[in-house]
Protein backbone atom coordinates (compact mmCIF):
# COMPACT_ATOMS: atom_id res chain seq x y z
CA UNK A 1 0.00 0.00 0.00
CA UNK A 2 1.05 3.12 -1.12
CA UNK A 3 -0.05 6.06 1.58
CA UNK A 4 0.79 9.58 -1.00
CA UNK A 5 -0.92 13.36 -0.73
CA UNK A 6 -3.81 13.59 -2.49
CA UNK A 7 -3.56 17.20 -3.00
CA UNK A 8 -0.53 17.35 -4.26
CA UNK A 9 -1.29 14.89 -7.06
CA UNK A 10 -5.02 15.58 -7.81
CA UNK A 11 -4.01 18.35 -10.86
CA UNK A 12 -1.24 15.50 -12.80
CA UNK A 13 -1.80 14.03 -15.62
CA UNK A 14 -2.79 10.17 -15.62
CA UNK A 15 -1.07 8.11 -18.35
CA UNK A 16 -1.54 4.52 -19.17
CA UNK A 17 1.43 3.24 -20.59
CA UNK A 18 1.74 -1.05 -21.18
CA UNK A 19 2.09 -2.04 -17.31
CA UNK A 20 2.41 0.42 -15.61
CA UNK A 21 0.21 3.94 -14.52
CA UNK A 22 2.06 7.36 -14.98
CA UNK A 23 0.42 10.15 -12.46
CA UNK A 24 2.87 13.35 -13.49
CA UNK A 25 6.44 11.70 -12.61
CA UNK A 26 4.82 8.81 -10.64
CA UNK A 27 5.51 5.36 -12.25
CA UNK A 28 2.86 3.02 -10.64
CA UNK A 29 2.55 -0.96 -11.21
CA UNK A 30 -0.85 -2.06 -12.15
CA UNK A 31 -1.07 -4.24 -9.02
CA UNK A 32 -0.46 -1.24 -6.63
CA UNK A 33 -2.61 -0.13 -3.72
CA UNK A 34 -3.38 3.77 -3.01
CA UNK A 35 -3.63 5.62 0.12
CA UNK A 36 -4.80 8.87 -0.30
CA UNK A 37 -6.07 9.81 3.06
CA UNK A 38 -9.43 11.11 4.33
CA UNK A 39 -11.57 12.12 2.86
CA UNK A 40 -10.35 9.88 -0.55
CA UNK A 41 -9.51 6.69 1.51
CA UNK A 42 -8.10 3.90 -0.81
CA UNK A 43 -7.93 3.35 -4.54
CA UNK A 44 -6.39 0.59 -7.12
CA UNK A 45 -4.66 1.62 -9.03
CA UNK A 46 -5.57 -1.07 -11.66
CA UNK A 47 -9.19 1.22 -11.14
CA UNK A 48 -7.59 4.41 -12.27
CA UNK A 49 -5.99 2.43 -14.83
CA UNK A 50 -9.43 1.69 -16.88
CA UNK A 51 -11.07 4.78 -15.99
CA UNK A 52 -7.90 5.97 -17.83
CA UNK A 53 -8.40 3.70 -20.64
CA UNK A 54 -11.25 4.64 -21.13
CA UNK A 55 -10.68 7.96 -21.60
CA UNK A 56 -7.90 6.84 -24.29
CA UNK A 57 -10.22 5.25 -26.11
CA UNK A 58 -13.63 7.15 -26.08
CA UNK A 59 -11.32 10.27 -27.35
CA UNK A 60 -8.71 8.83 -29.68
CA UNK A 61 -5.80 10.14 -27.20
CA UNK A 62 -6.65 13.36 -27.38
CA UNK A 63 -8.11 13.50 -23.44
CA UNK A 64 -5.88 12.63 -20.45
CA UNK A 65 -7.55 13.85 -17.70
CA UNK A 66 -5.90 14.76 -14.55
CA UNK A 67 -6.05 12.38 -11.37
CA UNK A 68 -8.93 14.01 -9.34
CA UNK A 69 -11.21 13.24 -12.23
CA UNK A 70 -10.48 9.81 -12.49
CA UNK A 71 -10.49 9.12 -8.68
CA UNK A 72 -13.89 10.79 -8.78
CA UNK A 73 -15.22 8.11 -10.91
CA UNK A 74 -13.48 5.25 -9.12
CA UNK A 75 -14.20 6.70 -5.92
CA UNK A 76 -17.47 8.38 -6.16
CA UNK A 77 -15.80 11.25 -3.15
CA UNK A 78 -17.18 14.26 -4.53
CA UNK A 79 -14.05 15.96 -2.84
CA UNK A 80 -11.95 14.10 -5.35
CA UNK A 81 -13.32 17.38 -7.64
CA UNK A 82 -12.79 20.00 -5.16
CA UNK A 83 -9.73 21.00 -7.24
CA UNK A 84 -11.95 22.34 -10.21
CA UNK A 85 -13.88 24.67 -8.25
CA UNK A 86 -11.63 27.30 -6.71
CA UNK A 87 -14.64 28.23 -4.80
CA UNK A 88 -14.68 25.39 -2.68
CA UNK A 89 -11.21 27.03 -0.66
CA UNK A 90 -13.59 29.32 0.55
CA UNK A 91 -16.49 27.29 1.75
CA UNK A 92 -16.87 25.68 5.10
CA UNK A 93 -18.37 22.25 5.86
CA UNK A 94 -21.87 22.79 5.81
CA UNK A 95 -21.39 25.43 2.67
CA UNK A 96 -19.14 22.47 0.77
CA UNK A 97 -22.62 19.78 1.45
CA UNK A 98 -24.80 22.58 0.27
CA UNK A 99 -22.06 22.79 -3.00
CA UNK A 100 -22.50 19.28 -3.62
CA UNK A 101 -25.99 19.24 -3.09
CA UNK A 102 -25.95 22.12 -5.65
CA UNK A 103 -24.24 20.66 -8.00
CA UNK A 104 -26.31 17.70 -7.55
CA UNK A 105 -29.51 19.62 -8.18
CA UNK A 106 -28.38 21.74 -11.53
CA UNK A 107 -27.28 18.07 -13.44
CA UNK A 108 -30.74 16.47 -12.63
CA UNK A 109 -32.34 19.73 -13.86
CA UNK A 110 -34.67 18.55 -16.71
CA UNK A 111 -33.54 21.87 -18.37
CA UNK A 112 -29.54 21.48 -18.38
CA UNK A 113 -29.28 19.63 -22.23
CA UNK A 114 -25.65 18.54 -21.43
CA UNK A 115 -24.35 15.99 -24.06
CA UNK A 116 -21.56 14.38 -25.61
CA UNK A 117 -21.09 13.82 -29.27
CA UNK A 118 -18.92 11.77 -31.09
CA UNK A 119 -17.41 11.96 -34.82
CA UNK A 120 -20.38 11.86 -37.63
CA UNK A 121 -22.60 13.25 -34.96
CA UNK A 122 -23.20 10.54 -32.59
CA UNK A 123 -25.00 11.23 -29.53
CA UNK A 124 -22.43 9.42 -27.04
CA UNK A 125 -24.18 10.97 -24.02
CA UNK A 126 -24.79 7.84 -22.58
CA UNK A 127 -21.01 7.11 -22.34
CA UNK A 128 -20.29 10.18 -20.26
CA UNK A 129 -18.54 9.24 -17.16
CA UNK A 130 -20.02 10.91 -14.23
CA UNK A 131 -16.61 13.79 -13.74
CA UNK A 132 -18.17 15.38 -16.71
CA UNK A 133 -21.33 16.31 -15.42
CA UNK A 134 -20.16 16.84 -12.20
CA UNK A 135 -17.60 19.51 -13.47
CA UNK A 136 -19.98 20.86 -15.61
CA UNK A 137 -22.25 21.28 -12.86
CA UNK A 138 -19.73 22.71 -10.41
CA UNK A 139 -19.06 25.68 -12.43
CA UNK A 140 -22.11 26.61 -12.84
CA UNK A 141 -23.10 26.06 -8.66
CA UNK A 142 -19.48 27.71 -8.59
CA UNK A 143 -20.86 30.94 -10.49
CA UNK A 144 -24.31 31.11 -9.28
CA UNK A 145 -23.80 29.40 -5.57
CA UNK A 146 -24.76 33.24 -4.04
CA UNK A 147 -27.01 33.64 -7.54
CA UNK A 148 -29.77 30.59 -7.71
CA UNK A 149 -32.36 32.66 -8.68
CA UNK A 150 -30.20 34.08 -11.85
CA UNK A 151 -29.37 30.54 -12.60
CA UNK A 152 -33.09 29.17 -12.03
CA UNK A 153 -34.09 32.22 -14.53
CA UNK A 154 -31.70 30.84 -16.96
CA UNK A 155 -32.74 26.73 -16.82
CA UNK A 156 -36.64 28.16 -16.97
CA UNK A 157 -35.51 26.44 -20.67
CA UNK A 158 -33.48 24.21 -22.19
CA UNK A 159 -29.77 25.39 -22.06
CA UNK A 160 -28.04 23.17 -24.59
CA UNK A 161 -23.87 22.26 -23.28
CA UNK A 162 -22.58 20.18 -25.90
CA UNK A 163 -19.63 18.94 -25.55
CA UNK A 164 -17.20 16.51 -28.14
CA UNK A 165 -15.36 13.92 -27.85
CA UNK A 166 -12.69 14.83 -30.51
CA UNK A 167 -11.41 17.85 -32.58
CA UNK A 168 -13.11 16.10 -35.48
CA UNK A 169 -16.70 15.20 -33.74
CA UNK A 170 -16.50 19.49 -32.81
CA UNK A 171 -15.87 20.72 -36.55
CA UNK A 172 -18.52 18.02 -38.12
CA UNK A 173 -21.27 19.72 -36.05
CA UNK A 174 -20.29 23.08 -36.57
CA UNK A 175 -17.69 23.50 -33.99
CA UNK A 176 -15.65 27.11 -34.29
CA UNK A 177 -11.76 28.18 -32.97
CA UNK A 178 -11.99 25.37 -30.49
CA UNK A 179 -15.18 26.39 -28.57
CA UNK A 180 -17.72 28.60 -28.80
CA UNK A 181 -21.43 30.12 -28.21
CA UNK A 182 -23.46 28.35 -31.54
CA UNK A 183 -26.20 31.63 -32.07
CA UNK A 184 -27.82 28.77 -34.64
CA UNK A 185 -28.20 25.73 -32.23
CA UNK A 186 -28.50 28.42 -29.05
CA UNK A 187 -25.63 25.69 -27.36
CA UNK A 188 -22.05 25.78 -26.09
CA UNK A 189 -19.75 23.80 -27.99
CA UNK A 190 -16.84 22.43 -26.58
CA UNK A 191 -14.14 19.48 -27.30
CA UNK A 192 -14.03 17.34 -24.35
CA UNK A 193 -10.25 17.65 -23.72
CA UNK A 194 -10.94 21.29 -23.14
CA UNK A 195 -12.60 20.87 -19.69
CA UNK A 196 -10.03 19.42 -18.31
CA UNK A 197 -6.62 22.35 -20.05
CA UNK A 198 -6.33 24.82 -17.81
CA UNK A 199 -6.09 22.29 -14.58
CA UNK A 200 -2.78 20.46 -14.90
CA UNK A 201 -1.07 23.57 -13.38
CA UNK A 202 -0.43 24.79 -9.82
CA UNK A 203 -3.54 26.89 -9.53
CA UNK A 204 -6.50 26.02 -11.86
CA UNK A 205 -6.31 27.93 -15.18
CA UNK A 206 -7.29 28.83 -18.62
CA UNK A 207 -11.40 28.05 -18.33
CA UNK A 208 -12.56 27.51 -21.92
CA UNK A 209 -16.11 26.60 -20.55
CA UNK A 210 -16.43 29.67 -18.50
CA UNK A 211 -15.30 31.73 -21.39
CA UNK A 212 -18.08 30.21 -23.95
CA UNK A 213 -20.58 30.36 -20.94
CA UNK A 214 -19.50 34.07 -20.60
CA UNK A 215 -20.92 34.32 -23.82
CA UNK A 216 -23.76 31.96 -23.72
CA UNK A 217 -25.15 34.49 -20.13
CA UNK A 218 -25.16 37.51 -22.24
CA UNK A 219 -26.85 35.99 -25.22
CA UNK A 220 -29.78 35.06 -22.56
CA UNK A 221 -32.58 37.64 -22.14
CA UNK A 222 -33.22 37.38 -18.64
CA UNK A 223 -36.55 39.08 -19.74
CA UNK A 224 -38.44 36.92 -21.94
CA UNK A 225 -36.14 34.05 -20.76
CA UNK A 226 -34.97 33.06 -24.28
CA UNK A 227 -31.46 33.45 -26.22
CA UNK A 228 -31.29 36.18 -27.87
CA UNK A 229 -28.53 38.94 -29.23
CA UNK A 230 -25.98 39.68 -26.99
CA UNK A 231 -25.74 43.34 -25.82
CA UNK A 232 -22.51 42.70 -23.52
CA UNK A 233 -24.70 42.12 -20.32
CA UNK A 234 -24.58 39.48 -17.98
CA UNK A 235 -28.00 38.25 -16.75
CA UNK A 236 -29.16 40.89 -13.67
CA UNK A 237 -27.12 43.61 -15.33
CA UNK A 238 -30.37 45.32 -17.35
CA UNK A 239 -33.49 47.08 -16.09
CA UNK A 240 -35.80 44.12 -18.27
CA UNK A 241 -34.61 41.18 -16.02
CA UNK A 242 -37.51 41.97 -13.73
CA UNK A 243 -36.74 40.13 -10.10
CA UNK A 244 -32.81 39.55 -10.79
CA UNK A 245 -32.20 42.54 -11.90
CA UNK A 246 -29.19 44.22 -9.93
CA UNK A 247 -29.69 47.76 -10.30
CA UNK A 248 -25.55 48.45 -8.08
CA UNK A 249 -24.01 46.05 -10.07
CA UNK A 250 -25.14 47.43 -13.48
CA UNK A 251 -24.17 51.00 -12.17
CA UNK A 252 -20.25 49.59 -11.47
CA UNK A 253 -20.50 47.31 -14.15
CA UNK A 254 -20.84 50.13 -16.72
CA UNK A 255 -18.39 52.71 -15.01
CA UNK A 256 -15.65 49.74 -14.43
CA UNK A 257 -16.41 49.29 -18.17
CA UNK A 258 -16.04 53.06 -19.24
CA UNK A 259 -13.03 53.24 -17.11
CA UNK A 260 -11.25 50.00 -19.19
CA UNK A 261 -12.24 51.47 -22.32
CA UNK A 262 -10.73 54.96 -21.89
CA UNK A 263 -7.60 53.04 -20.58
CA UNK A 264 -7.76 50.92 -23.65
CA UNK A 265 -8.12 54.15 -25.17
CA UNK A 266 -5.12 55.89 -24.80
CA UNK A 267 -3.11 52.56 -25.64
CA UNK A 268 -4.74 52.21 -29.21
CA UNK A 269 -4.03 56.24 -29.63
CA UNK A 270 -1.04 56.29 -28.48
CA UNK A 271 -2.30 59.36 -25.64
CA UNK A 272 -0.88 57.67 -22.44
CA UNK A 273 1.11 58.53 -20.14
CA UNK A 274 4.08 56.32 -18.49
CA UNK A 275 2.07 56.21 -14.45
CA UNK A 276 -1.35 55.31 -16.70
CA UNK A 277 -2.68 51.81 -15.83
CA UNK A 278 -3.24 49.46 -18.20
CA UNK A 279 -6.72 47.68 -19.01
CA UNK A 280 -6.77 44.72 -17.62
CA UNK A 281 -7.85 42.78 -20.56
CA UNK A 282 -6.10 41.75 -23.82
CA UNK A 283 -7.39 43.58 -27.22
CA UNK A 284 -8.85 40.89 -28.13
CA UNK A 285 -11.53 41.79 -25.38
CA UNK A 286 -12.00 45.10 -26.71
CA UNK A 287 -13.10 44.36 -30.53
CA UNK A 288 -16.90 43.64 -29.34
CA UNK A 289 -18.95 43.67 -26.67
CA UNK A 290 -19.57 39.69 -26.41
CA UNK A 291 -16.34 39.09 -25.96
CA UNK A 292 -15.52 41.86 -23.14
CA UNK A 293 -18.38 40.46 -21.22
CA UNK A 294 -16.59 36.51 -21.95
CA UNK A 295 -13.36 37.80 -21.18
CA UNK A 296 -13.94 39.78 -18.14
CA UNK A 297 -16.26 36.82 -16.29
CA UNK A 298 -13.16 34.73 -17.24
CA UNK A 299 -10.80 36.76 -15.48
CA UNK A 300 -13.01 37.61 -12.43
CA UNK A 301 -12.76 33.41 -11.73
CA UNK A 302 -9.16 33.41 -11.96
CA UNK A 303 -7.25 36.48 -11.08
CA UNK A 304 -9.47 38.50 -9.07
CA UNK A 305 -6.49 39.59 -7.03
CA UNK A 306 -5.14 41.45 -9.55
CA UNK A 307 -8.33 42.48 -11.17
CA UNK A 308 -9.65 44.43 -7.92
CA UNK A 309 -6.71 46.09 -7.49
CA UNK A 310 -6.72 47.48 -10.99
CA UNK A 311 -10.20 48.42 -11.35
CA UNK A 312 -11.74 48.14 -8.06
CA UNK A 313 -15.35 49.88 -9.63
CA UNK A 314 -15.34 47.07 -12.51
CA UNK A 315 -14.67 44.28 -10.27
CA UNK A 316 -17.45 45.01 -7.54
CA UNK A 317 -19.66 45.12 -10.66
CA UNK A 318 -18.81 41.58 -10.21
CA UNK A 319 -18.98 41.11 -6.64
CA UNK A 320 -22.53 42.82 -6.65
CA UNK A 321 -23.89 40.72 -9.12
CA UNK A 322 -22.63 36.95 -8.24
CA UNK A 323 -22.97 38.00 -4.62
CA UNK A 324 -18.85 36.66 -4.08
CA UNK A 325 -15.81 38.25 -3.68
CA UNK A 326 -13.34 35.43 -5.51
CA UNK A 327 -10.41 36.92 -3.60
CA UNK A 328 -11.26 34.69 -1.02
CA UNK A 329 -10.60 31.87 -2.95
CA UNK A 330 -7.33 32.86 -4.15
CA UNK A 331 -4.18 33.51 -2.26
CA UNK A 332 -2.32 33.49 -5.83
CA UNK A 333 -3.80 34.57 -9.01
CA UNK A 334 -3.48 32.58 -11.89
CA UNK A 335 -1.30 34.55 -13.37
CA UNK A 336 -0.88 33.54 -17.10
CA UNK A 337 -3.74 35.88 -18.36
CA UNK A 338 -1.99 39.05 -16.35
CA UNK A 339 1.19 38.74 -18.02
CA UNK A 340 0.05 38.15 -21.48
CA UNK A 341 -1.83 40.68 -21.47
CA UNK A 342 0.60 42.95 -19.70
CA UNK A 343 3.26 42.08 -22.04
CA UNK A 344 0.53 43.39 -24.74
CA UNK A 345 1.16 46.32 -23.87
CA UNK A 346 4.10 46.44 -22.77
CA UNK A 347 6.38 44.62 -24.81
CA UNK A 348 5.02 43.41 -27.47
CA UNK A 349 5.62 46.70 -29.88
CA UNK A 350 2.34 45.99 -31.49
CA UNK A 351 -0.54 48.09 -31.96
CA UNK A 352 -3.47 47.78 -29.94
CA UNK A 353 -6.65 46.47 -32.60
CA UNK A 354 -9.37 48.90 -33.19
CA UNK A 355 -11.71 48.97 -30.29
CA UNK A 356 -15.77 48.23 -30.62
CA UNK A 357 -17.37 48.42 -27.35
CA UNK A 358 -20.57 49.97 -26.26
CA UNK A 359 -20.92 52.03 -22.41
CA UNK A 360 -24.86 51.08 -21.77
CA UNK A 361 -26.67 54.23 -20.44
CA UNK A 362 -26.43 53.71 -16.68
ZN1 LIG B 1 -15.03 34.57 -26.75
Amino acid sequence: MNTLDFINLRNKRVILNDNELEIGSLRLNLSDELNFGEPIGNVAVKDLAEAANYYNSLTSKTCWTQLAALTFIVTGKHQALDWYFPITNMLNDAELSDFYRFIQEIIQHPNLDLKLKAENKTDATAQMHADIPFIVGGHLAEIFFYRRDILARLLNTPRHIWLYTTPKAFEQDGGLAGGDYNHETESIQLVLSRLYEGFYGSTPGVAPFLHEFGHMLDFFNSGSGKMGDSEGLLPGLSPSDGKIYTPRARKLFVEGKRIELERYLKRFNNTYSENDPLPIGHPYVFQNDTEFCAGYFEMFFRNPNYFASQNPVLYQGYTELLGQDQRYAWKKDFDFYVMENRNFYLNSGQKPWEPHLTIPTI
